[in-house]
């Protein structure tokens, strides 16, 4: 486990997802060159994350590194995100509830993704996790990993 006050990150840009150590970054334009080739800054803000929101990183077990180079997925600080905390996947969550109560809980049940006002990245959390299963994009349908979900966040 590393350090965790000298280590861990204390904020991450809204724009491009760049961590930093730095308290008085909090709430500043984060500025770093992005895109290729680099012409282009960043815009985004750098917002508080809290700490219990933040676990070591399971890419390179909290050393930041990956033979000798830098460990992409926690930046080289050795810490990662905790994904059940991101509103992405509080959109997802919101999402199978609503087809839960389309089908009225039915797995399997084909219904048109249309009625559902979700966004795109919810619904894409969602099949990447097992949740639901798109067809042709139009159609969606919860699957029996998903409707289990729902009825155990509801218990
Ligand atoms: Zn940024
Ligand atoms: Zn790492």
């Amino acid at each position: 486990m590393p350090d965790p006050i000298s280590t861990r990150p204390v904020a991450v840009c809204t724009g491009c997802g760049a961590f930093t150590r730095s308290r008085s970054a909090i709430g500043q334009t984060c500025g770093a060159r992005v895109g290729a080739p680099r012409t282009r800054r960043c815009d985004g803000v750098f917002l508080v994350v809290v700490p219990e929101e933040w676990q070591q990183c399971r890419q390179c077990s909290g050393t930041g590194k990956n033979e000798r180079k830098k460990c992409m997925r926690c930046q080289g600080t050795g810490w990662d995100r905790l994904a059940a905390t991101t509103n992405v996947d509080l959109e997802a969550r919101e999402l199978i509830k609503s087809l839960y109560k389309a089908t009225d809980g039915k797995p399997l049940l084909w219904r048109t993704i249309i009625g559902l006002s979700a966004k795109r990245v919810a619904v894409d959390h969602a099949v990447e996790r097992g949740w639901i299963v798109v067809e042709s994009s139009r159609s969606v349908c919860l699957t029996v990993k998903g409707a289990r979900l729902v009825r155990d966040a509801k218990a």
